[in-house]
């Protein structure tokens, strides 16, 4: 039997890239993508959609009743900032639409299950440079908390169901294609746009802020490749390291500058997002995707600069 995939979240900044990769592998009729609002770009015409809110039980069993999936990826939740916004929104979003999906995986008996954990599970105690796989972690943000939470809960029902359910940590995703969903790494897209737009852009992050990034057709094939490995080599159940490039906003804008010689970055002062960005680690270490999947990001800094201003200027 083919695979039957469901995308839960499917029109957000990752969804929007997903839905169409896995659709370009698994047949566009075999990708059926779900969200709870109406779904713009090429979703909504190139395979099947569905309204569905993860929180809602007997909605989420209908689906897996009517599809019977072989693989689920659940994307929906509240972001870093959004959730510092509403806590107690971001909790129950974050941790019941996970707890859902993975009682009616076991139920359906999904072959395999993909939720995204985050570099937010690292807080202040957390080594900031190479940050290992593990260590102590004590995020501050209810969403860190969440992603750390939802990393346990899916070792534990591996360990305890024997459910394949696999998880990577992002960093912050660059992409052009859909906006970003209120993160506190969203500063690295905004800048590209408004570089084109206005040749200048007031960062919310301070000039040294240096963060763990990734270009997002190095996450989605990141992606695909965990979920396209053997199980057995599949070590972590809680979530995998990931890394691709860690800048500064000024790095950044120098690397902006190439193209766009009078770009003027200032700086804005006080953004709440600056202080969850301090707690966050500078660069990641991700030996164990290396070692288990064999991950290697093919975007650096310069060839991702490049190909969002091409992409930004070509799409206006
Ligand atoms: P996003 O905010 O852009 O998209 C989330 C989508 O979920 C939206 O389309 C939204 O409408 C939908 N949604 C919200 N509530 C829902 C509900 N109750 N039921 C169904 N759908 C609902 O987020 P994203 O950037 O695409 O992130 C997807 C996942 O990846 C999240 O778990 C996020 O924590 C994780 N992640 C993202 C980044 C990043 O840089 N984008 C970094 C680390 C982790």
């Amino acid at each position: 039997m083919g695979e039957r995939i469901i995308v839960l979240g499917s029109n957000g900044q990752i969804g929007t890239e997903l839905v169409t990769a896995l659709r370009r592998s698994y047949g566009e009729n075999n990708v059926i993508a779900c969200d709870i609002r109406r779904p713009d770009y090429d979703i909504k015409n190139s395979g099947p959609f569905e309204f569905v809110n993860v929180l809602e039980k007997d909605t989420l069993n209908g689906l897996f009743q009517k599809y019977k999936p072989t693989q689920v990826y659940l994307l929906a939740a509240l972001l870093s900032a959004t959730g510092e916004q509403n806590p107690k929104l971001a909790w129950d979003l974050n941790m019941n639409g996970l707890l859902n999906i993975l009682d009616l995986a076991l139920i359906y008996k999904t072959a395999k299950v993909y939720w995204p954990s985050s570099i937010a599970v690292f807080g202040p105690g957390s080594p900031k440079v190479d940050t290992p796989q593990s260590c102590v972690m004590d995020p501050n943000t209810v969403y860190g908390i969440s992603k750390l939470a939802g990393e346990r809960w899916c070792e534990y029902y591996h360990q305890k169901f024997g459910l394949d359910v696999r998880s990577i940590r992002y960093p912050g995703l660059i992409s052009w294609k859909a906006a970003p969903g209120g993160g506190t790494t969203d500063y690295a897209i905004h800048i590209f746009h408004e570089a084109l737009k206005k040749g200048s852009y007031a960062s919310f992050l301070s000039a040294e802020t240096e963060l763990p990034m990734m270009y997002m057709d190095d996450a989605i094939r990141g992606t695909i490749a965990l979920m396209d490995a053997e199980a057995s080599k599949i070590s972590i159940r809680s979530s995998y390291n990931f890394a691709g490039v860690s800048f500064t906003p000024e790095v950044l804008a120098a690397e902006i500058r190439k193209y766009i010689p009078e770009f003027k970055l200032t700086y804005t002062e006080n953004d709440p997002r600056q202080l969850i960005a301090n707690s966050w680690p500078k660069s990641i270490n991700d030996s164990f995707a290396a070692k288990d999947w064999g991950w290697k990001p093919a975007f650096d800094l310069a060839k991702m600069t490049e190909d969002m201003l091409q992409n930004l200027k070509n799409n206006k």
